[in-house]
């Protein structure tokens, strides 16, 4: 993979948790990425002595929304480079922040400050991050061109709209569809629309696993626990298909933007959704809520004037590993009262298991279309130190973003349906493990694949994923 672009500023982390830890590794290994000019900004600094050995500088310091110019200002100069992968720091803030720097930005997610996320003033729909993503949209207008800022740019939300991308071009040549030789041509909406997709899943399962197994009163995931307790508790959201038939209980509409996606009212992490990834087949996952089931959805929807054509249902669908779901259950049993105790697992993880990150793209002449990355423990460890499986999908995410905005520095605000997937594919792909492209022949309702299409369109209804 070449660098088009060496980079001579200061890189500033704010955040020591688990996507630091896995990223900073990476980074190392870019010759052209300056070693000592990385700080790490965060209010918890533990086990860092590999990364002081590498010339690494922290600062032992909690950003907050009152104090974070004063802290950012010892550090930032024009050309600087903020990787925003803490929790509970505003990301229209530290945005903005860049912005009036002349700095680069990227995050891995639109954070709000701490609270937001729960705050009680807001109704559902304004918890949502579809709503977090409308933010983002009015603040990309108001400062226009600019540094550029990559929002939600880690494995997904990120790099699953580059793999959606080279997903549907897989499909399309299996289908003999013909494509603009120039990929920027491409109109992802139409391309969807004529490939005679209905459903797209971004279909995830983490099935590492520690021989310590969890405890009564601990939450145990594979990344942040409060980043995963956050999204779970914001109300379900999904992109609404053109083929949908029946209206879901709980649904509501937004009463601003774009309206493509749509919200139940319902936190995400209680809505178990029938999926299928190439790690064991079928699944149970849920439907927890992301920014790319907004932005995907204005990607792929379909328009003439102001008159709707066509869009596929599509959400996340996410199977984290058993001791996360383990977790989620005794949670929401205990109605979202914290667990005491949080571990992420990574260096305790048996040799066993694997993440698969891909996208399942439905109801077209194939059946059903996974393609994506399976990367295993195994893979993931000897590639590089502090990450597992699921981390390193992340940081790939994370460098393949930072290499893009290098490379592209004055595109102001930019979301990954934006940016060039061959590009960032070829930056990540070293650390993705195998790329699987694979059909089957699942569907919700159970029934194997018939060669009569029309009578099967029923199948695809987003009740028979919800129907058990
Ligand atoms: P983590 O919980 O392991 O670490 C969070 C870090 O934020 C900690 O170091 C904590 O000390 C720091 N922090 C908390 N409050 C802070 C403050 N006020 N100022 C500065 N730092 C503060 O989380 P993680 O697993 O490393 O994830 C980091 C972020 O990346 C989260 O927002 C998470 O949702 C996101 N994420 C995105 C993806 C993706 O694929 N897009 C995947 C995993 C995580």
């Amino acid at each position: 993979m070449k660098h088009r672009v060496r980079f001579s500023g200061h890189l500033i982390f704010i955040g020591f948790g688990s996507i630091t830890r896995a990223t900073l590794p990476l980074l190392l290994r870019q010759d052209h990425v300056p070693v000592n000019q990385i700080t790490v900004i965060a209010p918890v600094i533990e086990k860092n002595i590999w990364f002081k050995e590498r010339g690494i500088c922290f600062v032992r310091k909690a950003l907050t929304e009152h104090t974070f110019t004063q802290t950012l200002d010892r550090f930032i100069k024009p050309g600087d480079f903020i990787v925003n992968l803490s929790v509970e720091v505003s990301s229209l803030a530290l945005m903005t922040y860049a912005f009036g720097k002349g700095a680069l930005y990227l995050d891995t997610c639109i954070e709000p400050w701490a609270g937001g996320y729960d705050d009680p003033s807001l109704d559902l729909s304004h918890r949502t991050n579809y709503a977090l993503r409308y933010q983002m949209l009015g603040l990309r207008k108001k400062l226009g061109h600019g540094p550029t800022a990559v929002v939600a740019h880690g494995a997904n939300p990120g790099l699953i709209t580059h793999l959606l991308k080279a997903g549907l071009v897989e499909l399309a040549v299996q289908l003999n569809h013909r494509l603009p030789q120039n990929r920027e041509g491409v109109d992802w909406a139409r391309l969807c629309m004529e490939t005679g997709i209905k459903v797209i899943h971004f279909a995830e399962r983490d099935t590492q696993r520690s021989s310590r197994l969890k405890q009564d009163d601990e939450f145990v995931n594979t990344w942040s626990v409060e980043g995963l307790i956050s999204e779970g508790h914001q109300p379900a959201e999904l992109g609404w298909g053109t083929h949908e038939r029946t209206w879901p209980t709980s649904a509501r509409r937004h009463r601003f933007g774009s309206r493509n996606a749509i919200y139940l009212e319902r936190p995400s992490a209680t809505v178990p959704v029938k999926t299928w990834t190439p790690l064991g087949g079928p699944c149970l996952g849920l439907m927890i809520t992301h920014h790319e089931t907004a932005s995907t959805a204005d990607l792929l929807t379909l328009k003439d004037q102001q008159k709707l054509i066509y869009r596929p249902t599509l959400h996340y669908a996410y199977h984290p590993c058993n001791d996360a779901l383990l977790s989620i259950h005794e949670l929401i049993g205990r109605d979202w009262q914290s667990q005491q105790q949080q571990r992420i697992l990574n260096g305790e993880i048996d040799s066993i298991g694997a993440d698969a990150l891909g996208v399942l793209l439905m109801g077209h002449e194939l059946n059903a279309y996974w393609f994506g990355s399976v990367l295993t423990i195994d893979e993931a460890r000897a590639l590089l130190p502090f990450n597992n499986a699921t981390s390193l999908q992340v940081a790939a995410g994370v460098l393949s973003g930072i290499v893009w905005a290098v490379e592209n520095p004055d595109r102001g605000i930019v979301e990954p349906e934006h940016m060039d997937y061959e590009r960032v594919l070829e930056v990540a792909r070293p650390y993705l493990g195998t790329l699987v492209g694979k059909q089957t022949d699942w569907r919700p309702t159970g029934a194997v694949h018939t060669c009569s299409l029309d009578g099967a369109a029923d199948d695809w209804q987003f009740e028979h994923f919800t129907r058990f």
